[in-house]
Formats: C-alpha cells, sequence, structure tokens
C-alpha cells in the first residue's frame, strides 16, 4: 500500500496557497478559506483502472486490520503505511432495496441503499475519523476535540479509546443529542462537555478553544477528514462493478460528507478512472434549511470558487436577526451553519448536483419504509430516501435512473424516535412530535398489549393476523 506525496491547498482559486501535510491548519492562514488535501498523483504509481482500486492483499492478522478506508491508499495516501490508524471501519454494504424503491417510485432493480451504520461507532463517521486521527498521530497530537450533534463524538470517542494514546473532548449542545450517540461518548470514556446552546454554538466554541489550547480538531472542517469519507464513494463504484451511477443521495448537515463525495468523483474522473461523474443530491430537513435557501432562494454557486460571500453574510444576519436556530428531529442534521459550505457549493457545480429539503414526516415515514428492507437507520439517514422520493415526484430524477442512497447512521443510535413513532397514541405523537410537523404515522407497527394468559395471548395473535389457528404459518388457504 503505497504512499503519494500529499500538500495541503487552500479551496480559494485566488489564493491557492499550499501547506505541508505536517502543519496543523483548520483554514488557510492566508485568506481563511477552507484547505484541501491534495496529491501528486504523477510520482506514485496508480492503478490502471478503478477496478484495481480497493484489491488488496489479507493482512497478517485478519479482518481487523483490513480498513474500508486503507484499501484505497491510492487515493488517500497522504500517510505512511506505519501511521495509518485504524478500527476497522467502512466493512459496508450496498444493498439492493426494492421495497424502498417501490415506495419512492423507482425502477425496483435500480435502487440501492450504502448502508454506513454497519461501521464500528454506528455512522459513517468512522471512515473520517481514520483520517484525521491518521493525520493526528503524524504531528503528534495528544488530545483531540470535535462539536458533535452526536455521531463525530461516538466515533472519536471510539478512535481514543481504541488507539489508547489520544484524550477526547467532546463539546455537544445540551439537551440536543441521541441518547445512543450520548451512551457511546460517556462508555469510551471521553471528557463530555455538555454546552449550553445548540450544535452551532458548540462548533463555534470548540474551534476557538482548539485554538486557544494546541488541541487537535477533528471537526468536518478538517480536510483530513473528508479524505477518509470521499472511500465511502469507492465502495458505493465498487458495489455498482465500477459503473457510475446516475444520482448519489445524501443527507446533508455539515456538509462534509456531500463535498468529499464530489471531492472523490473529481479526482477518479481527473485520473482518468471514471468516463462520467454521477449527479449528487443533498437533502437538508426543512427545519435546517440553510444550503437549500442558499442554493435554490438566493441562487449561490460555486462560480469556478468565485463564491459570493455576501449572500452568505446577509443570509446569517437574518437568521440572528430573527433569532431563527435549526430545529428538526433528524438531530445529525440539525445545524444552520455549515462548515463546508464552500466545498458543497463546488460538489454541487461538478456533479451538477440539486439541493432539497424534507420535512419531518417524510423523513419518519421513509425511514419506517426503509426499515421494511431489514436495514435500520437513524432519522437523518432517511432524509436522503425522503429527498429522493421528492425529486422523483417533481421528476427531476427519472423512475428509470439508477440510484444509492446513502444510510449515514444506525437505527439504534436514536431508538426513542423509532419507538415513539411505532407505538406512540395520537395525544403523545402530538406531545412529543406536533412541534416538528409530524401528525401521522402511516407505517407504523405498534406493541400489542396482552395479559399474562395463553388463550388472550394466542386470541391477539390471530386477531393481528399473526397466525390463522392452523398451526403450519400458511395465511389460511388450508
Ligand atoms: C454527521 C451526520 C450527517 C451529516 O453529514 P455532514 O457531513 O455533516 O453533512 C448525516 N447523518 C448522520 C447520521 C450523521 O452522523
Ligand atoms: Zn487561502
Amino acid at each position: 500500500m503505497q504512499q503519494v506525496p500529499a500538500f495541503q491547498k487552500c479551496i480559494n482559486p485566488d489564493c491557492a496557497k499550499t501547506y505541508d501535510v505536517g502543519q496543523i491548519l483548520s483554514k488557510c492562514p492566508a485568506c481563511g478559506n477552507l484547505l484541501d488535501i491534495d496529491y501528486e498523483w504523477d510520482k506514485a504509481p496508480l492503478p490502471k483502472s478503478a477496478k484495481d482500486l480497493g484489491i488488496v492483499p489479507m493482512p497478517s492478522g485478519g479482518m481487523g486490520k483490513i480498513s474500508g478506508v486503507w484499501r484505497f491508499a491510492p487515493m488517500v495516501g497522504f500517510a505512511k503505511p506505519e501511521d495509518r490508524v485504524t478500527i476497522g471501519e467502512g466493512h459496508t454494504q450496498l444493498r439492493h432495496s426494492p421495497k424502498v424503491a417501490d415506495y419512492v417510485g423507482l425502477n425496483p432493480k435500480n435502487l440501492f441503499l450504502q448502508y454506513e451504520g454497519l461501521n464500528p461507532s454506528g455512522s459513517f463517521k468512522d471512515n473520517g475519523m481514520a483520517g484525521a486521527f491518521t493525520h493526528a498521530k503524524m504531528v503528534g497530537g495528544k488530545v483531540a476535540a470535535c462539536a458533535s450533534t452526536g455521531n463525530t463524538s461516538a466515533s472519536l470517542a471510539a478512535f481514543a479509546s481504541a488507539s489508547g494514546n489520544m484524550k477526547a473532548i467532546i463539546f455537544i449542545g445540551d439537551g440536543k443529542v441521541a441518547y445512543g450517540k450520548l451512551s457511546q461518548a460517556l462508555d469510551y470514556g471521553a471528557l463530555t462537555l455538555l454546552v449550553r446552546g445548540d450544535f452551532d454554538d458548540a462548533m463555534a466554541r470548540v474551534q476557538e478553544v482548539c485554538t486557544e489550547e494546541g488541541i487537535y480538531l477533528v471537526n468536518s472542517v478538517n480536510p483530513f477528514r473528508l479524505e477518509g469519507q470521499k472511500t465511502i464513494m469507492f465502495r458505493v463504484l465498487e458495489g455498482f462493478d465500477w459503473i457510475v451511477p446516475d444520482w448519489i443521495v445524501v443527507p446533508g448537515g455539515n456538509l462534509g460528507n456531500s463535498s468529499s463525495f464530489g471531492k472523490a468523483f473529481m479526482e477518479l474522473h481527473k485520473l482518468g478512472l471514471i468516463d462520467k461523474m454521477p449527479r449528487i443530491a443533498v437533502i437538508n430537513a426543512e427545519g435546517a434549511p440553510t444550503f437549500d435557501r442558499l442554493v435554490n432562494g438566493k441562487k449561490l454557486t460555486w462560480n469556478g470558487g468565485h463564491v459570493n460571500d455576501a449572500i452568505i453574510k446577509e443570509y446569517y444576519d437574518g437568521l440572528d436577526s430573527r433569532g431563527e436556530r435549526a430545529h428538526t428531529i433528524a438531530s445529525a442534521i440539525e445545524i444552520n451553519r455549515p462548515v463546508n459550505l464552500k466545498k458543497c457549493l463546488r460538489a454541487i457545480e461538478v456533479t451538477n448536483g440539486v439541493v432539497r429539503t424534507a420535512t419531518d414526516q417524510r423523513i419518519l415515514d421513509a425511514k419506517a419504509r426503509v426499515a421494511q428492507e431489514g436495514l435500520g437507520c437513524e432519522p437523518a439517514s432517511a432524509a436522503s430516501v425522503a429527498g429522493l422520493k421528492q425529486l422523483i415526484e417533481e421528476g427531476v430524477i427519472d423512475k428509470d435512473a439508477r440510484v444509492a442512497c446513502i444510510l449515514t447512521g444506525h437505527q439504534l443510535k436514536d431508538p426513542h424516535a423509532t419507538v415513539a413513532y411505532h407505538s406512540a397514541s395520537e395525544a403523545d405523537l402530538a406531545a412529543q412530535y406536533g412541534e416538528y410537523g409530524v401528525k401521522t404515522t402511516e407505517f407504523r407497527n405498534s406493541p400489542v398489549a396482552v395479559a399474562n394468559d395463553l388463550g388472550e395471548i394466542i386470541d391477539a395473535i390471530r386477531k393481528a393476523g399473526g397466525n390463522d389457528g392452523c398451526g403450519c404459518g400458511c395465511s389460511g388457504c388450508c
């Protein structure tokens, strides 16, 4: 597994300054814009075709040593092999999903769900953390921190405890975290700060603290994180046998994932390893619609790197003057100031992408339908499927298009939302979720309360259609 000479580079074409990979930077010191990792690929042997990417011999030590990130080393090779950190991330799957296709109105042959809930900490964040943690190790970091709606912190905490030589500090907006995620941070032993405020507040504070205290920041402003997340797309393409699909649909929060996908395709295309670009659809929650409002409402574009900063500033000033805060059940995308905004504008431009919002009602319904395929995801993940349904209804995505939706996190991250959907009474639903505009639970599967009595239990099973009584498991045909 080879290393590729790499450097950091400002995304602003008027600046385009470069920095050594040995530096710890979360923005360009010269102009304040985001940084990319760039490679001198001509100085390293590259595979001749995409099909040869990702094929690595089994390392000694077995499966645990195979990383779904580092096996794509030629595309993410900024670190020496001995510096690469892994906790076995990226053993995920691209699942053919005909039932969900039926729900969204797509040709049943053509929908695939990329299930990133299978990562060790239960979300796609582990792909990125492998990159960031590796860089932290390269530069001798001892303490790493992040602001989080929950999954970044779970991932950081898992990597810190597994590696044993780095401390983790986590900033969470108080009252804003799903229980599954909080439980992971606590159990893995991270110092967990519940900051009075929301994610956007926690994000602002952690950046200040990291600068002040020389702590290594692993949020997605960290360009090494996005390198790791590119490999989600390599695995999707691998699942499609390297035939590029028409659309990739992904939830958008801080817009790191969507940005990294755009970068992955730009690079594969530049190197001649794919011959066409898929289109990327980024789905915001309606309660956290910044990217949609800026792209569709204010017509903000990448514009070859000359982004109109005045439009962004005016939008944020408007949020502040109205006291508007992000508010959605999809807590992982409850973000109104996405730090990777500009990189995602670039991803939209190079892939001819689109941006939409999905309501919490549609997100929860989509989530329940995804589960009927035997795949459990958290609410934010189902924004991809809800967004796909909408884009098909609008006629933007063709019924015969080949589509991959990214399921970003595991169902057990937020069991509260799932149980409430399936079992809350109408009154409870209104009390808990009325503020999110969730009124119905079309795909509910309520638990049935029964007495501790054989006859009553059998009656309840028959009444629910669970068994017709003949005992053979037929549906009443004999
Ligand atoms: C972090 C996260 C997102 C949002 O990803 P961004 O890169 O911040 O846009 C979506 N879903 C889940 C489950 C997440 O953990
Ligand atoms: Zn710059």
